[in-house]
């Protein structure tokens, strides 16, 4: 799939993400925003949506299913809820399209779907875009090699607004998967995600998960590495939604130029 200026279709347009995203594609110049989907029957339908957005009129009205949209767009941008997201997946590869997925809490079961799509399908699947994050998740990756095995206990903090559905973020699991692979070990099998009454010390190995929820924070992670006499902090703050978007526009106008494959930021960012 190649395009010079790839259509933008933005799917659950109405959300925090879909109308952050409609500015975003609005202040790119190598992207043209071409369609709006919101949820079927939703009385939003034919509303302009670069109003929804607080854009000013664009002459584009939110359709209610992709089918509706099917002529007008070459990569899809979809930050909505799981099962959504594989029904989206299917439609792309049905139709030749690209996607960015920035959806998260996906379950094993809808992961091992979404990999069903990657000989299909050019995708770009990553819980978190924004550029800060990828390089961060690099940062973790030397320190985790460095400080790991050397006696430093690692847990991840993460805080989010009140509306979030999933925990811990797919942001955080990401960490704690980067850190584990580079130690060698398995979050599935050291992951710690709840310490509750008598939980007891920790274990060496464990890396330990926990979960903020309050008011409209918009996303922060920190990974820390703790031992006897110190203690290191990687931190990364998001202050706006607009850092999610601007990676997810990106990634849209990368993946636009790539054959069927699944890809996540650090292929987008080129730092792998
Ligand atoms: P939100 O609830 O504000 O928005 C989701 C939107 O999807 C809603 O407007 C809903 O109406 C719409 N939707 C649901 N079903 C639909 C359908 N069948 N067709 C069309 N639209 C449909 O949520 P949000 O805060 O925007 O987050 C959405 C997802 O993105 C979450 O999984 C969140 O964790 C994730 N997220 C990822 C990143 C990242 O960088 N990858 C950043 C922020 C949020």
């Amino acid at each position: 799939m190649s395009t010079d200026t790839p259509r933008i279709a933005i799917v659950g347009v109405a959300g925090r993400m879909g109308r952050t995203l409609v500015a975003a594609v609005e202040q790119d110049a190598q992207t043209r925003l071409a369609a709006g989907i919101v949820e079927p029957q939703s009385s939003l339908k034919g509303a302009d949506i670069g109003e929804l957005a607080g854009q000013g009129k664009l002459g584009i009205s939110a359709v209610d299913s992709l089918a509706s949209a099917v002529d007008d767009f070459d990569v899809l941008i979809d930050f909505t809820t799981p099962r959504v997201t594989l029904g989206n997946l299917a439609f792309c590869a049905e139709h030749g399209k690209g996607i960015v997925i920035g959806t998260t809490g996906l379950g094993d079961d809808e992961l091992a779907e979404l990999n069903d799509y990657r000989d299909r399908v050019p995708m770009v699947f990553a819980p978190n875009m924004s550029v800060g994050v990828n390089l961060t998740l690099k940062l973790l990756e030397t320190a985790a090699r460095a400080l790991g095995d050397e006696g430093y206990d690692i847990e991840v903090i993460e805080a989010h607004h009140r509306h979030k559905v999933d925990a811990p973020s797919g942001t955080a699991l990401k960490m704690g998967e980067v850190v584990a692979e580079s130690l060698g070990r398995s979050l599935k099998e050291h992951g710690v995600f709840e310490r509750v009454g008598q939980s007891g010390p920790r274990s060496d190995k464990e890396i330990g998960f926990a979960t903020v929820r309050a008011g409209d924070i918009v996303g922060e992670h920190t990974v820390l590495f703790a031992t006897e006499g110190e203690r290191i902090e990687i931190t990364h703050k998001a202050s706006s939604r607009m850092t999610f978007a601007k990676g997810a526009v990106r990634a849209a106008r990368w993946v636009s130029e790539q054959p069927a494959g699944r890809y996540d930021m650090q292929d987008v960012l080129g730092l792998k």
